[in-house]
């Protein structure tokens, strides 16, 4: 009997490269994708239209988050071994235009589900993908798990209150739940909107003459940014463990939106600062201090480490991104 595990959220980056691992693996996967969802477009299309996968070890269930009658029947007929909670509102500037639907989605969705899983019969292993978001400011740098929540968003707030229910069913139900606190994470399946991606894409469509300039805020903000491939072997290795528990997923090492912009710029051969020009409207309302994860927990209990490098993965994401283009 193969291993099944069902993600939440399989069309977006994380639950595409978790797909792809878990299936790798010899996993059977069950991918929850919510109505609007357009599968023909999202990175797992080319892995459901695989006939050796479809519908014998990659099963799609259109289940909207906060449907918790249709999630709950999903999961009684899938009888997961492991659930991977990856879906949600994940872009932390929109959740201040969207606080409610963020908080609906992220905050209660995942209070949802822990209260399906408590009452599932064959009990499965839950991770819940957390976020640095919910340290906010925090005194301490580097962070770790014992680090303080304090958001100051309501993407993080969001993420705090669905971290600490996690904590709250481990301890008073003995429900398996994880959470992953990650750090920023990034690769070329990152969507469009999020910072990394829109300087990559916008140097790759400058140098092809499609755009002239780009606008962005703060140059200076900080983030540990790390790579996805390794944050999803970290979300696979966290549900592997004998008990569940918190890790902080991070490279603990922080660079500049200005650094993402000099990588980006240069392997297209162009000096960024004839191009970038700020703009007062894109800071965000809030900009969180030094974001740096420390993620020791993850690497002695874990054995995880992150294998990327900055460098390589902004020349990765740019690179690809002068392909899609060139190819329109
Ligand atoms: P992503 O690419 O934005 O993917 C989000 C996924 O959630 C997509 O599959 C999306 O489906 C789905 N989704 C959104 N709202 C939903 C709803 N109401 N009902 C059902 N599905 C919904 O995000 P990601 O980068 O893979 O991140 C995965 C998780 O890690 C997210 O929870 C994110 O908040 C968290 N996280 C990410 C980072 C990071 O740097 N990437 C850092 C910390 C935490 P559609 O395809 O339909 O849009």
């Amino acid at each position: 009997m193969p291993q099944r595990a069902v993600i939440t959220g399989i069309t977006g980056q994380d639950g595409s490269y978790l797909t792809e691992l878990l299936l790798e693996k010899g996993y059977e996967v069950h991918g929850l994708v919510r109505r609007t969802s357009d599968l023909s477009r999202s990175w797992i299309d080319p892995l459901y239209r695989d006939p050796v996968l479809r519908e014998r070890r990659l099963f799609i269930h259109y289940v909207d988050l906060d449907d918790v009658t249709t999630l709950r029947r999903t999961l009684i007929q899938a009888q997961p071994a492991e659930v991977y909670h990856l879906a949600g509102q994940s872009h932390v500037g929109l959740s201040f235009e969207i606080p409610e639907a963020t908080c609906r989605w992220v905050a209660m969705g995942t209070l949802g589900l822990l209260e399906i899983l408590r009452d599932l019969s064959a009990p499965a292993r839950f991770f819940h993908a957390s976020s640095s978001e919910i340290f906010g400011r925090p005194d301490m740098i580097p962070q770790n798990e014992t680090t303080p929540m304090s958001p100051i968003s309501p993407y993080g707030c969001a993420k705090s209150f669905a971290t600490q229910m996690i904590r709250i069913y481990r301890q008073s139900y003995g429900v398996y739940a994880s959470n992953g606190i990650l750090y920023n994470h990034e690769s070329p399946r990152r969507a469009g909107s999020f910072v990394t991606q829109k300087i990559c894409r916008a140097a790759a469509a400058i140098r092809l003459g499609v755009e002239q300039e780009l606008r962005l805020g703060d140059l200076s903000a900080q983030r540990d940014w790390g790579d996805a491939r390794d944050y999803v072997r970290g979300i696979w290795l966290s549900l592997q463990h004998d008990e569940g528990d918190d890790y902080i997923f991070a490279t603990g090492q922080s660079h500049s939106v200005q650094d993402v912009a000099e990588i980006a710029f240069a392997a297209m051969d162009l000096d960024w600062r004839s191009y970038v020009k700020h703009d007062e409207r894109l800071m965000r309302p809030a900009e969180p201090n030094r974001l740096v994860g420390d993620s020791t927990k993850a690497r002695t209990r874990l054995g995880w480490e992150p294998l990327s490098d900055f460098r390589r993965m902004i020349l990765e994401m740019t690179r690809s991104q002068h392909r899609l283009l060139s190819a329109k």
